[in-house]
This record gives C-alpha cells, structure tokens and sequence, in this order.
C-alpha cells in the first residue's frame, strides 16, 4: 500500500476560484493580452498617505522588529475597540479583539475555535467561497441555504428554522455580502438574531464592508441590535476594504473571552503576531477619520450605478441593483443553452471560460459562490477598464 503524498484533509481543499480567476486574467495580461478583470475583490485606490507614512516610520523603529503579543499590540487592540464603537456603536473591551493576518485568518480561526466534528454550520448561499473550508477542516458540515433575488438574496427566518438541527452551531452572516451586494435592513437582522439567541446558536458576522452600503441601505451590526446575543457572536472585520490595504493583511476578530483565548492559542502555533509594520499601518487607519473610505464609496457609488445599467442592457442577463460592498451578481439563466461564440454554454462556469477567451474579460462564475447561472463582477476597477469589459460582453453577445 502507498501512502497517499497529501493528507486527504488537505487534499480536499479547492482553491480560491476568485483569486484562481484572478492570477488568470493576471497571466493573460503578462502575455501581452488586454484583459479586463472583475475578478478580484480588492478596491484600486492607493493606501491613504497617512497609514504609509506610519509604516514607513515603523520599519526604522527597532522596537517593531522583534516578536510581539500574538494578539495584537494593546494599542492597536484599543483603537478597534473604540473604531467599533464609533463606527458601529459595539462596546466591546481590547481583551476581545485577536488581530489576525487579514480578514481570512480570522474567518478561518473563528469557525475551526467554535467547531467539533458532526457539527452543522450554516451558510446562506450565495456565499463567499472562503466559508465551508475551514468548516469542513473542522470536520463539520455546511449546510447551504440556497437564495435568489426574489428575497434580494437574503435568507428568511422559515429557510433557518426548516434546515436546524440539533447539530445546528453556528450561521455564518454576512451584511452587507460578498458576492451579492445584498444589505439586510435591522428589521431582518433583528429577526435572525433572536431566533439565533432562542435556539443557542452561534452567529459568526462578518462587517468587513460595513462602510460600503448604498442608497437607502444601511450597516447594523447584530450584536447591537440584538445585545443579548452578544456572548455567542464574533464578529469579523479588518482594514482591506474599508482602506484599499488588502496587501497589508491585517483583519481581526471580536468575541467572548473564551473563543478568543482559544483562538489566540490557534494563532501562536500558526502565523503568531501580525507584522508589526503592518499593524501600524492598521493603526493609524482605524484611529484616523472616515474621510477617504468615503471618497471611495462615492466612487463606487457611481461604478454599481453604471454596471448595473449596462448588464441589465445585455439581452439575457438580469441584475439586482446591489445595495453593499463593490460587487455586481448578474444571472445569465437566458444565455445559457443558447449559442455563444460557435458553442452553447451549459453552465455559468462554461460562460466564464468562453467571455475570457473571446471577449478578454475575467469574471467569477457563480459556481465558486454555490451559485449555478450566476456570475460575480467587481466593480473596484477604473470607470474605463470597467465599462469597456461589460462593452465586450455586449458585443461577444449581440454577435452570437
Ligand atoms: N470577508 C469577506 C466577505 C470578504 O469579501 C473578504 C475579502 N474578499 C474577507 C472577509 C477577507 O479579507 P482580507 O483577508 O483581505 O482581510
């Protein structure tokens, strides 16, 4: 018998199919092509002046060359707790925070601190591909709740409440969402709360794109809508989207003494403490004001405004206007099976491979999302880049 070269845990991994569509468009462009990407979901702003200053000034201080607490410095941890409260009016102590290398550090220590084995974790789908990993690492099960734009991708109390069990650990909620732009109003997240608290489930929230929220939509952060829920909440958040810093990995998590005791020990025997020059840098963005976060949204503003008229032009796509974050989730169900650059696309993710090799244009196929016929577009791209790539899809449509 052979031993098999990868474990089967780690065997069974998928890669990221956004930053796989990514490093695609990436290699295209290398060689020579003009490729327009939606792939990515990172804004393309420079980081503010005043948070590279504050890392350039840390790499000549020798007090941030050496390890530091695994948890963060006490400072940083005192200014996410205080940003927390300004910006979303979460009391929380520093004790609560775990600053980890980004975002998905921080999903992927919260699931893996809270699941056992046999333990069901539930995800709305659409759903940001990095969830069910560390789920399934865990040796726990997702459970996907499937929506579409009629609820505008958010998922009801009567889907929760038919798929609980009394396996059921934790939701995974995510407002205002990647990949669907869906914002959920306070009344919905009021509901899903308290159904969480009476059924001792967990919620696992993530904010990362609380300050990207549209129109008439607003950011509420659960634990402050529904307080009670509070010790069986973590919330997840960093600098990525908020300051155009997605490079800097720095992310953190917020929950009870207990979950982040545990996943503080998770993280001294994995990455233990973030780069310090990076933390600085996290430093003076969360102590520092919401003025460029909110030049960005207007920017972005106008770019959803204008994708999501010009894919709702195409013949056979239809578009929810998104509410939240920089994506627009299109569904191409009237494409599929009919004839299209001298194939007949079945699937979103036939469609995807088809607009990049004949169109030159990169998007994710709703398959990564655990959704079929849909397809992920990032509108944090230049307005040009941007109308010109959906200006391709147009025209690889109209001909055929
Ligand atoms: N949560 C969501 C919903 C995201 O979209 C992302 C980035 N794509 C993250 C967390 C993690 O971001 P990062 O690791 O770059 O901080």
């Amino acid at each position: 018998m052979t031993n098999s070269r990868v474990s089967a845990l780690i065997g069974g991994i998928s890669p990221s199919a956004t930053l796989a569509v990514d490093a695609k468009a990436k290699a295209l462009r290398a060689a020579g092509e003009s490729v327009v990407g939606f792939g990515a979901g990172e804004p393309d702003f420079p980081t503010p002046e005043a948070i590279v200053e504050a890392a350039a000034e840390a790499t000549r201080d020798p007090r941030w060359h050496r390890y530091s607490p695994v948890a963060g410095h006490p400072d940083l941890k005192e200014a996410i707790a205080q940003k927390t409260a300004r910006d979303s009016s979460y009391e929380v102590e520093a004790s609560q925070v775990l600053v980890t290398n980004g975002g998905k550090q921080a999903v992927y220590q919260t699931l893996l601190a809270l699941l056992d084995p046999g333990d069901e974790a539930i995800i709305p789908a659409p759903y940001w591909t990095t969830y069910p990993e560390p789920v399934r690492l865990a040796g726990a099960t997702p459970v996907y709740l499937a929506t579409d734009e009629t609820s505008g991708f958010r998922v009801t109390i009567e889907q929760l409440e038919a798929a609980r069990t009394e396996r059921t650990k934790l939701l995974v909620f995510v407002s205002p969402s990647n990949p669907t732009g869906a914002v959920y109003p306070r009344d919905q997240i009021e509901a899903i709360g308290r159904w969480a608290l009476e059924h001792d489930i967990w919620v696992v929230t993530d904010e990362i794109y609380e300050h990207l929220v549209y129109g008439d939509a607003e950011f509420h952060s659960m634990p402050v809508v529904v307080p009670e829920l509070a010790d069986r909440c973590v919330v997840l958040n960093g600098v990525a989207k908020t300051y155009a810093m997605t490079g800097w990995r720095v992310g953190w998590m917020i929950g009870p003494a207990d979950v982040i005791k545990a996943a503080t020990n998770l993280q001294s025997h994995s990455t233990s403490n973030v780069c310090n020059v990076a933390q600085r840098a996290a430093l003076a963005a969360v102590s520092g004001d919401l003025e460029a976060v909110a030049g960005m949204r207007d920017v972005f503003d106008r770019r959803r405004v204008t994708i999501h008229r010009m894919l709702n032009e195409i013949p056979g796509v239809t578009c929810l206007e998104p509410e939240g974050a920089f994506y627009a989730f299109p569904s191409f169900a009237g494409l599929l099976g009919r004839p299209l650059a001298g194939h007949v696309p079945a699937t979103s993710l036939e469609l995807a491979d088809l607009v990049l090799e004949h169109a030159k244009v990169a998007f994710v196929p709703g398959e990564a999302f655990g959704a079929p016929g849909y397809g992920r577009f990032s509108f944090a791209l230049a307005d040009d880049d941007m109308e010109e790539g959906i200006a391709r899809i147009a025209r690889l449509v109209a001909a055929g």
